[in-house]
């Protein structure tokens, strides 16, 4: 399947049925498997047999929608979680323990950084935050002798950054450890994060994946390329034996390619839990196999809505890394040479009270806590998950009081920017 082109991968990586199976990946609504023998059971348990017998672990659904987001991410292997906070969770506590330490990219998800920040940091988890637009030397003072991983967005919501990714990969490697991405917002459509030294891949699928609001999902992706077994001192949960398993050492049993998924499935799993059903793997299968022509039109809306946004009068600024003079255009260039994404941020003048104003007008537009949908969406964080704080608070937290975060769907574009003019017009 691999030698596909990404357009058709998109509709058949991942399930291929043989004579007389099901045209579309079969919904496997089932906890559990059944076998003939304890024997046959008992070789699963020991991970001598490849199987099925709880969907906690393992299910023919979620398998091959995960196979599907493994091929276009161009990795070694998948596993889908029930939301992309599971997925930015697993993909860091698979590496690291109490004690040990993280060097992230400040501009992520409001969600990540509170992971990250507070709730991981009482798993005695530190992460040091860094500026992405620092140079190589401040990024390589970032790192202590217990650092275990690097954290970054390929575009930073709601910052719409672009990461340096190859400076990013670099120091990880630098310091013998790993480069994970949260390529969300760009998809592989727009940006294979492998291809530039990224060594795992992470997904809130609920975005452009699934990409018509149906389903919270999440999914983790292993390059299969960083080299655990040269630094047994730093990942011992994946060079040495794993007690709570039979005494599995996942890099000698699943090579480098498979070590790291496998880990996180059946020890990270089976533990935490955080699975996504089946019937939610077959929503995110419908989306991704129109990935490709979704992210194309969101990007060619985006970029009429930015232009026509920056020649109006009541707007003070806007944000987007496809627009010429952007303070991401170049990385942008390099990074995302087809198109960034659907999302733009912008400041209507006059501050809070006009950006308010502004988002009363709209129609077509609906508010919502969402973006990346097929539906255009918008939020003004300043009256919304950010209302409690005043403007000197906002402007320590990165959020304009004007700031209108605006996900352009798939609709005609010539409405979408009407609703706007009209908007606002009653400014
Ligand atoms: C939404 C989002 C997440 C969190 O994903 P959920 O599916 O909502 O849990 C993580 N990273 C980015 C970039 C996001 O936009």
């Amino acid at each position: 399947m691999s030698d596909y082109r990404m357009n058709t991968n998109c509709i058949h990586a991942g399930y291929r049925p043989g004579n007389g199976e099901p045209r579309n990946i079969p919904i496997v609504q089932s906890t559990t498997f059944r076998y003939a023998t304890s024997e046959a059971m008992g070789a699963l348990f020991d991970l001598e047999a490849s199987g099925y017998f709880y969907t906690r672990l393992q299910n023919p659904t979620n398998d091959a929608v995960a196979a599907k987001i493994c091929t276009l991410e161009g990795g070694s292997a998948a596993m889908l979680t029930s939301s992309g906070q599971a997925a930015s969770f697993y993909s860091v506590f698979n590496i690291c323990s109490c004690g040990d330490h993280v060097v992230s990219s400040s501009t992520i998800y409001g969600g990540t950084y509170n992971l990250f920040a507070v709730t991981m940091k009482r798993m005695g988890i530190e992460f040091t935050f860094v500026d992405p637009d620092c140079t190589a030397e401040e990024l390589s003072a970032a790192f202590r002798p217990n650092t275990r991983a690097v954290f970054g967005e390929t575009i930073a919501n709601p910052a719409l950054a672009v990461l340096d990714i190859e400076k990013f990969a670099k120091a990880a490697h630098d310091h013998g450890v790993p480069l994970i991405i949260d390529n969300t917002f760009a998809t592989p459509i727009n940006c294979r994060p492998f291809e530039w030294g990224a060594d795992i891949v992470i997904h809130s699928t609920t975005k452009y994946m699934d990409g018509h609001a149906n389903a919270v999902g999440g999914a983790i992706v292993d390059s299969g390329r960083f080299d655990w077994t040269k630094y047994p001192d730093k990942f011992p949960g994946l060079c040495t034996p794993d007690e709570s398993y039979h005494g599995v050492t996942y890099t000698e049993r699943f090579g480098l390619e498979g070590a790291y998924i496998t880990k996180a499935t059946v020890q990270l799993m089976r533990d935490f839990g955080a699975i996504p059903s089946p019937q939610n793997c077959y929503y995110l299968n419908i989306g991704l196999e129109t990935l490709h022509l979704r992210v194309a039109r969101h990007c060619e809306n985006a970029m009429k809505v930015a232009k026509y946004l920056q020649s109006h009068e009541k707007v003070a600024w806007v944000k987007y890394a496809g627009l010429p003079g952007d303070k991401y255009y170049e990385l942008g260039r390099k990074y995302l040479p087809n198109g960034s994404c659907g999302v733009v941020s912008f400041g209507v003048k006059g501050g809070r009270k006009a950006a308010e104003r502004f988002m009363a007008g709209l129609e077509l537009a609906s508010i919502a806590t969402h973006v990346a949908d097929a539906k255009t969406c918008v939020l003004h964080p300043a009256s919304a998950t950010h209302r409690q704080m005043n403007d000197a608070e906002l402007a320590a937290a990165g959020v304009a009081p004007d700031l209108v975060r605006f996900s352009v769907g798939i609709e005609d574009a010539a409405d979408i920017i009407a609703d706007i003019e009209k908007a606002l017009a009653d400014v």
